[in-house]
């Protein structure tokens, strides 16, 4: 969460900074800032609220400069306020930072830099990091960097520009990600790609524990394990029209439409129906480990974990091994036991989720082996876990995540036809999935010209509405969860996803004639069963809003409002049955009048715990 970037170069460093903070502006938009060296000193602008408000108050202002530092923020410590915005600077405003993450002890460095007569004036963690390289400095700045960092627990992405040295930046990674761009006589150092691939394809990913001294034409790392080390400049394959709107009135929308495209992506070449299964090959040294695991462990946050437990459902159903989806943030901390038999798998779209990060550490340090699905090519997650699968669903910018969610689940769909055709599936089988997973991307683009004005409807008429209920079950009840998520995320109406049957066991307590409930009811195994739980609703004159398979006139006839999806089997129904709630939290938050690419409270990509 939060962005920063840095820039030194030939170029208008304020522009090149601005134009950054709003490619940035999705990991976090509660204030933003702005420090540039020009005439013997640091200008520094901040101010609380979107990018586009630091824009409007600098314009025309900002000095001639070729070096700076910017941020906008997502804050953990201290409200969103002028003085809380970065960039923060040390008492005689000799040197300034930009800093993503959390400083963990910042109250007893606070109070030792206060004892050395340091006077702060923010709320902040971050605002002790140009303290503390202030009271450090001797006339180096790198030695004072360094002993600044080791006073640090806790994470950072750190960008740090200084008076007495305007012909560098000195970056630093401990946790929090940063990518420096490397251009013609100019350097550009960032949270992520988007800031910087307008400019160039040639990046370094720092490592944690990294230190880099950057000038417009040269850099030095310094690693804190292993001293001086080779830079490896890594080509960019994201695109700037990938980063852009183009057209759509919100990124989330434009994502929801990419999503067949994405799907395209994801099976490209993987797809053997001559053998009737999937090739991976990102993992395939890993697949007999998968195959005779004892227990497979999932884990990950919000919207990657319940395409984790639609995983679980496959993994179990088609390949018969035991899976298990932790929370990352619980199973970090609960000190789990992994048998030496077991084998763990990360979902993460962003590879940099914090909770994420630490729980693979943990699996890792305790000896058993970490696979990937991650969609951000080069990032943290994708780097430390031993293989992986790339969903290739290409930046995704819209907070609430819809593309992403698509693109896991069908990468777990790959790999259940996988370790199923090796335990159990007939080869017929596996051709039948191969066809009906081929199929998909046709159905999605299908149902995205036909279901858009019925959902319209639906959601300006219960847009007011304070609570909804979604139910499913089996492969659909983690799909419940994600449409009652993307629903919280970004219309804030209070939403429960629940089994069906559960509903009984408690939340139908809640049902009265004010209470739309969302009910995934495709005919699959289940079917009859969810018909039994709608009959339960309506009984309680709740309002059913109903997903069903197309063709099912009798569900027509039994619930308000009926949107239909193409049949499929029934392990790839999330696929098609995600998509209407996607529209329908879409739609909602649109016709509140709400702000659907930057919800409150959230950010992308979450980099703190
Ligand atoms: N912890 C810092 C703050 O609250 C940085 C937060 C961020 O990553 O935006 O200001």
């Amino acid at each position: 969460m939060c962005g920063i970037i840095g820039y030194i170069g030939k170029g208008e460093a304020a522009e090149v900074l601005i134009n950054g903070l709003f490619r940035l502006e999705y990991r976090g938009y509660d204030s933003a800032g702005i420090a540039l060296i020009a005439d013997g000193d640091i200008f520094v602008r901040k101010v609380a609220g979107k990018v586009k408000e630091l824009a409007q108050m600098t314009s025309g202002q900002l000095p001639h400069s070729h070096i700076g530092i910017a941020h906008t923020r997502w804050a953990t410590h201290g409200v969103p306020n002028d003085i809380n915005a970065h960039p923060h600077i040390d008492c005689r405003g000799r040197f300034a930072i930009v800093h993503n993450g959390i400083i963990e002890n910042c109250r007893t460095l606070k109070r030792f830099l206060e004892e050395k007569g340091h006077k702060f004036i923010s709320d902040t963690d971050s605002e002790v990091i140009p303290h503390l390289i202030e009271e450090f400095y001797n006339g180096d700045l790198i030695a004072a960097v360094k002993k600044a960092l080791n006073q640090i627990e806790g994470t950072y992405g750190l960008a740090i520009i200084s008076l007495a040295n305007p012909d560098r930046i000195i970056a630093a990674r401990m946790g929090s990600p940063l990518v420096i761009g490397k251009g013609r006589e100019e350097y550009i150092v960032a949270s992520d790609l988007a800031a910087i691939i307008s400019y160039t394809d040639q990046v370094i990913y720092l490592k944690d524990g990294e230190i880099a001294e950057i000038r417009k034409d040269s850099i030095r790392i310094e690693s804190r394990e292993l001293g001086l080390v080779t830079p490896e400049i890594e080509k960019v394959t994201w695109t700037l029209k990938q980063i852009e709107r183009g057209g759509y009135d919100h990124f989330m929308l434009k994502e929801i439409y990419e999503q067949p495209i994405i799907l395209r992506d994801t099976i490209r070449g993987r797809l053997n129906y001559e053998e009737g299964t999937a090739r991976l090959n990102g993992i395939a040294d890993y697949i007999d480990d998968l195959r005779d695991a004892d227990r497979i462990i999932i884990f990950a946050c919000g919207t990657s974990w319940h395409a984790g437990l639609i995983g679980e459902y496959m993994i179990e159903s088609l390949a018969g091994i035991p899976v298990e989806v932790e929370y990352a943030s619980e199973f970090r901390y609960r000190k789990p036991v992994l048998s030496q038999g077991s084998i763990c798998i990360a979902v993460s779209q962003s590879g940099e989720t914090a909770d994420t990060l630490a729980a693979l550490r943990e699996a890792k340090r305790q000896g058993v082996p970490v696979l990937g699905i991650c969609n951000v090519v080069g990032s943290t997650i994708a780097r430390e876990t031993d293989a992986g699968v790339y969903i290739h669903a290409g930046p995704e910018i819209g907070v609430a995540s819809t593309k992403a969610f698509m693109a896991q689940v069908m990468a777990f769909a790959l790999l259940s036809l996988l370790l199923g055709r090796q335990k159990r599936l007939s080869l017929d089988e596996g051709r039948e999935i191969i066809e009906a997973i081929r199929k998909v991307p046709d159905q999605l683009s299908q149902l995205l010209k036909v279901l858009p004005d019925g959902i319209k409807a639906i959601a300006r008429k219960f847009k007011d509405h304070r609570n909804f209920l979604y139910l499913g079950r089996g492969y659909n009840f983690p799909v419940a969860l994600e449409g009652a998520l993307k629903l919280k995320e970004i219309s804030y109406i209070h939403a429960e996803g629940y089994p069906a049957a559960e509903m009984k066991h408690g939340p139908i307590a809640l049902i009265d004639k004010e209470m739309p409930v969302v009910v995934i009811a495709i005919k699959d195994a289940i079917y009859d069963k969810v018909i039994s739980n709608i009959e339960e609703i309506r009984a309680r004159e709740g309002i059913v809003i109903a997903i069903g398979s197309e063709g099912d006139e009798q569900l027509k006839k039994n619930v308000d409002y009926a949107i239909m999806v193409p049949q499929t089997l029934d392990h790839l129904y999330p696929l098609l049955t995600i998509l209407p709630l996607q529209l329908l939290a879409y739609y909602i938050a649109v016709f509140k009048g709400l702000d659907v690419d930057k919800p409150r409270n959230l950010a992308k990509s979450v980099t703190v715990e």
